[in-house]
């Protein structure tokens, strides 16, 4: 008996009336697996309920954030005191200290201002970068996304055109030709564009480990090769850990390989974990470079809830609780689960590949190993769609899109993680058909 969905189909319905597509961020829509997408009336630990009252088993975690899984109560407990005191003051609060002071601790940066989402974080750091150093030109990665900046909704320009070309209608052409867009993992291209317009390069910007083509890991020393290139030509070297932050491991992506190897990137952005669920995000990084920004410097930044008391307390909140215990927790879950996914899809005889860096991981369907985005573009999204709808046939919501990072939480118990294991091998059946 399929689950019955009705009241999130009516929702969706009334939702496409006023709402572009139905949804307020595109990838929530069902568009590339088909089908309505569940309207979450509540969340629990790990654990979402719709509003057909269907339970699913959180794969998404909001796309990161929720590394304690949904309503920790002392993070809620944090939130309701804030609250109580006001919500916004357009005033310096003491949680904003706090926040800093433990991302500092714990990570590369030795300052940070905060924004509001990852997009700004990433907008900001670019005009930081630019306004350093003097220079306009900025290098990416294809499959990298570093949020909706229009000099970063970027493609590689094809055939003799070195510099990209507009990703989207709307943003014009003279936002992206002073952006360079280069295969992941490709040190030959880095040498190249660095040879040829190195002098011009403001910064190199790169998620520390891409997972928005899928989670494709830098390869071992990648990273390092980038700072290494980037400080030889007096570029920054902008690492985005919106994603891997506080998520990859407890000093995100950077704690798997600069603090062993011993560098740091110049800039870093952060957000999702850090705002522990709401709107809160940051840049940092050298304490000359942001001594650049407004009002210490010339590099105008600002915003009106910047900083905001609550998020900041809901952040300072998660990544008090966010411990060592948390860290190896979480990555035992996902052990678990990429390995039943990989045996499931081989009993299947699904040709499939799952990569990981940290606790994160996604399943693509395709033989691996994913090096960059043309590697991941060979996945399968038919076969992907069928493997989505049987686990949510099954109460398990993964992302639904076949480019997309698996998350869990602290929350996700045996119950949790036995719910998805029981789904896997249908889903697998499924994806094979
Ligand atoms: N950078 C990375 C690596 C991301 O994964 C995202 C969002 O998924 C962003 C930046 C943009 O963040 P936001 O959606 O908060 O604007």
């Amino acid at each position: 008996m399929p689950l019955d969905t009705a009241a999130s189909a009516e929702l969706f319905e009334r939702a496409r009336a006023v709402t572009p597509g139905g949804v307020n961020s595109p990838v929530r829509a069902f568009n590339a697996v088909g089908g309505t997408p569940r309207f979450i009336r509540s969340a629990a630990g790990a654990w979402l309920t719709d509003h057909d009252g269907n339970e699913y088993v959180d794969l998404i975690c909001s796309w990161g954030p929720m590394l304690l899984g949904h309503a920790h109560p002392e993070v809620l407990a944090a939130v309701q005191a804030a609250v109580a005191r006001g919500t916004s003051y357009g005033t310096p609060t003491e949680p904003e200290v706090e926040l800093a002071e433990e991302i500092v601790a714990r990570t590369s940066v030795e300052r940070v201002r905060f924004v509001s989402s990852g997009t700004e974080a990433t907008m900001s750091a670019i005009r930081l970068a630019r306004g350093f150093t003097g220079r306009d030109v900025v290098v990416k990665f294809a499959g990298c996304y570093h949020g909706h900046v229009d000099a970063l909704l970027a493609s590689a320009g094809s055939g003799l055109a070195t510099f990209a070309v507009p990703g989207t209608p709307g943003v014009p052409a003279s936002s992206t030709e002073l952006t360079l867009v280069l295969p992941y993992n490709d040190r030959a291209a880095v040498e190249k564009v660095f040879a040829e317009h190195g002098d011009r390069i403001a910064c190199l910007i790169t998620e520390a480990a891409p997972g928005n083509m899928g989670v494709v890991p830098p390869e071992p020393g990648f990273n390092a090769f980038l700072a290494e290139t980037c400080a030889r030509h007096g570029a920054l070297f902008v690492s985005d850990e919106v994603m891997t932050g506080f998520r990859a491991s407890r000093q995100g992506q950077w704690g798997l390989d600069g603090a062993v190897e011993g560098w740091r990137p110049d800039l870093v952005t952060f957000g999702k974990v850090m705002g522990g669920g709401f709107p809160a995000a940051a840049f940092g990084g050298r304490a000359d470079v942001m001594g650049h920004l407004a009002p210490e410097g010339p590099v105008y930044q600002a915003g009106t809830l910047s900083g905001n008391p609550i998020a900041t307390t809901a952040g300072l909140a998660t990544l008090r609780l966010a411990t060592d215990e948390v860290y190896d927790h979480v990555g035992r879950a996902a052990e678990v689960v990429k390995t039943a996914a990989a045996e499931a899809l081989a009993a299947a005889g699904v040709p499939h590949t799952v990569q990981s860096t940290g606790t994160m991981f996604s399943v693509f369907l395709t033989e691996g190993p994913v090096r960059d985005f043309e590697d991941a573009s060979r996945t399968s999204a038919a076969g992907y769609a069928a493997f989505f709808h049987a686990m949510l046939e099954r109460h398990v919501y993964l992302p639904p899109s076949a480019y997309e990072t698996w998350f869990l939480s602290s929350a996700h118990d045996d119950r949790a993680v036995s719910t998805v294991l029981d789904a896997l091998p249908h889903a697998a059946r499924a994806a094979a058909a």
